[in-house]
């Protein structure tokens, strides 16, 4: 399945090559949240204990009662990527795909520009988003919801 070669991209490398929790006490992961999951994730987290899923409109968001921040291999592919989210765009016939600091990440020291991920994080993420997006659906995802993260990240510059 193409988005477990995706996650397993995402397995052994973290966004820093220390534990970046101890910089902010894990704050992203407090094993309580909603968190986005990718078109047909849902069924990677059917019974899966700690986890729910739940249905909106034709969208699944999984919640999570329980911490994954010591085990990357229960993590939904929006958590792997957290703090980034990939902004894809196609012109000329070329896709470009950039990392935006996910601006719903206010809490995250590395999605506030105080500190960078490492570059090998970064091509990490890079490589499993260009897999994905060989399938219209995630190319589609990746657009749309990078569309609407965008003007979040606008209208919060906005209010600075
Ligand atoms: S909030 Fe940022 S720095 Fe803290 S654990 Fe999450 S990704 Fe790492
Ligand atoms: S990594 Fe796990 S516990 Fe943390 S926010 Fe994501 S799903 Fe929840």
């Amino acid at each position: 399945m193409m988005l477990k070669k995706a996650y397993s991209f995402l397995e052994r490398v973290t966004p820093l090559n220390t534990d970046c929790g101890k910089l902010c006490g894990n704050a992203c992961c407090k094993g309580e949240g909603e968190i986005w999951l990718l078109p047909d994730e849902e069924k990677l987290f059917c019974g899966v204990d700690g986890f729910e899923i739940k249905k909106d409109l034709d969208e699944y968001n999984l919640i999570c009662k329980t911490s994954c921040a010591d085990n990357r291999a229960l993590r939904p592919f929006g958590c792997r990527i957290f703090p980034y989210f990939p902004l894809v765009s196609e012109k000329d016939g070329k896709i470009h795909i950039s990392l935006m600091p996910d601006p719903r990440g206010s809490m995250c020291p590395l999605a506030n520009g105080k500190k960078r991920c490492q570059p090998k994080f970064e091509r990490a993420v890079r490589h499993s988003v260009r897999l994905l997006i060989q399938d219209k659906k995630y190319f589609d995802y990746f657009v749309s919801y990078g569309d609407m993260l965008k003007e979040i990240a606008d209208f919060k510059q906005k209010l600075q």
